[in-house]
């Protein structure tokens, strides 16, 4: 067995692995690369599709599905594995990528128009197009805001203007069409008899629907974590324990530290929001559109159940949120057990105060609440989305608060709010920041340092298994790799399309 990654190694985004055994491929993930560094990856795979039988996806998010209407373009025809929640999650954010993608070219189409209109037609853009780097902005596919591009705080957009449009909503329709969404947890399953392949999957406890792999074939076995959850989260599982095999692929998202608890951080959420809410100002809440919003209305749900939240307003104003929400809804029985038999009874998300905004016009409508308002919205580090409208008017208020709940990447309109700018542009108008500004961690989708070592020593005959460490920044991977040592670990970092002998 022979493994090589095209994506996270050494590197957080971008999952994509290959094992290949005599003259079978089988790919687990698919993953768009992400951020200012990583992304001119995207356009060019790295690897011939027509040569991967199978693929495996592991769950939803974009850095592990979106290169897969790329497969498809580029002459995949094999099935794609996968959870029935991952399925329709994958969708979603496929289809509203393609449309951001769709969005951003025509927008950096405009503006080389615009900057030099004398050397350049629309003819010869699209042309010189073809040979140029890809970009996808934002980090979790957040969309529709009441313009329709992203924008950066200024207001212009980030995009590399010599863009190419890696995919559009027919190749992901063309996607879909290999997708079955069959495989359950602990429940082995043969994806080929001839070559004798084997795919058993089990809860990874990160986001709806997610899973880590046991890939068999022959005598040979590998497992990939996919990405592992942060344990006691509101709605999925504590991950599941790995059993034994020959070889172990291992997220490291968080390697070096160690989470907040679930618990405080949610005494922390609450006080936050008494406080503002009571002293007349608005919260807001920049947000993923999948799981971190879910966990959000969740536990808003709680405060409201258990009398503590105050009386209040909460916008939901993200249509990709909402319907996330609804596919959260249709698939109850992978929420975690303990919680089961209150989700099958009442909606876990409906509060009477939450409103849902769809449309633009409905969005804009909130702008009248100067107080006694929680506002939910994308993107998660203000790089774009609904929440920019909403920071135009309430970050100047003293009485109004901002709270963090993911990971402010360098370089975002987020990550200067934390650090402590005094003030901001959005949409080319300076906004002082007045409002009081929170970061909240233990709301993380990812495992700590401690829970991944937990997942890892579980593993049986672990002196016969060699580890490899992917999904992280490499200093990160190098600390955890120290780390897991005296353990008796023996870890190997690989590299870009290295290939892995798996003895
Ligand atoms: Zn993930």
């Amino acid at each position: 067995m022979k493994i090589q990654s095209f994506g996270a190694a050494k590197t957080v985004t971008g999952s994509c692995h290959i094992v290949k055994e005599s003259d079978v491929s089988v790919m687990i993930d698919c993953g768009l690369f992400q951020g200012k560094d990583e992304e001119s990856k995207n356009s060019n795979l790295g690897f011939n599709p027509e040569e991967i039988d199978y693929l495996i996806l592991t769950h939803a998010h974009l850095d592990h599905c979106g290169r897969i209407p790329m497969l498809i373009k580029g002459g995949f025809k094999g099935k794609i594995y996968c959870t029935k929640p991952t399925f329709q999650l994958a969708r979603l954010i496929m289809l509203d990528t393609a449309k951001i993608m769709l969005e951003d070219y025509k927008h950096n189409l405009k503006r080389r128009l615009r900057y030099n209109p004398k050397k350049t037609t629309e003819e010869n853009i699209l042309n010189s197009n073809k040979s140029n780097s890809a970009h996808i902005k934002n980090e979790t596919h957040q969309n529709n805001h009441h313009n329709t591009h992203n924008t950066n705080e200024s207001g212009k957009n980030e995009s590399n203007t010599n863009a190419e449009l890696l995919y559009n909503e027919i190749d992901v329709f063309e996607s879909l069409d290999h997708f079955n969404p069959i495989l359950a947890y602990n429940t082995p399953f043969v994806i080929d008899e001839k070559h004798n392949i084997a795919v058993e999957i089990q809860d990874a406890g990160h986001i709806l629907g997610s899973s880590f792999v046991k890939l068999t074939i022959g005598d040979k076995s590998a497992i990939f974590s996919g990405d592992l959850g942060n344990k006691n989260k509101p709605i999925v599982n504590n991950f599941s324990y790995p059993d034994e095999a020959d070889a172990v692929y291992i997220e490291t998202t968080y390697g070096d530290r160690m989470h907040k608890s679930f618990a405080d951080s949610k005494v922390e959420l609450l006080n936050i929001i008494q406080k503002t809410i009571n002293g007349g100002g608005n919260v807001l809440i920049p947000s993923y559109a999948m799981e971190r919003t879910q966990d959000i209305l969740y536990v808003l749900k709680e405060f409201y159940k258990s009398g503590e939240l105050p009386k209040c307003k909460i916008f939901l104003d993200s249509p990709l949120a909402i319907n996330i929400t609804d596919i959260f809804l249709r698939n109850p029985e992978y929420f975690r057990k303990d919680e089961l038999q209150l989700f099958t009874n009442n909606n876990p998300f409906e509060i009477p105060y939450l409103t849902e905004t769809r449309d633009i016009e409905e969005s804009k409508e909130i702008n009248k609440f100067s107080e006694g308002a929680i506002i939910i919205a994308g993107s998660g580090m203000l790089t774009g989305g609904r929440m920019l409208h909403h920071l135009k008017h309430n970050l100047w208020r003293k009485e109004n608060s901002i709270i963090f709940i993911g990971y402010q990447a360098r370089g975002t309109l987020g990550r200067r709010i934390v650090e402590g700018d005094k003030t901001i542009k959005v949409f080319g108008e300076h906004i002082d920041v007045n409002a009081s500004v929170y970061t909240i961690n233990g709301f993380s989708s990812h495992a700590d340092q401690k829970e991944l070592i937990e997942w890892l020593s579980a593993l049986k005959n672990q002196s016969k298994t060699k580890i490899y460490l992917i999904h992280g920044d490499d200093d990160k991977m190098e600390i955890f790799k120290e780390k897991i040592k005296p353990l008796g670990f023996n870890a190997y970092i690989p590299s870009y399309a290295e290939e892995i002998t798996v003895e």
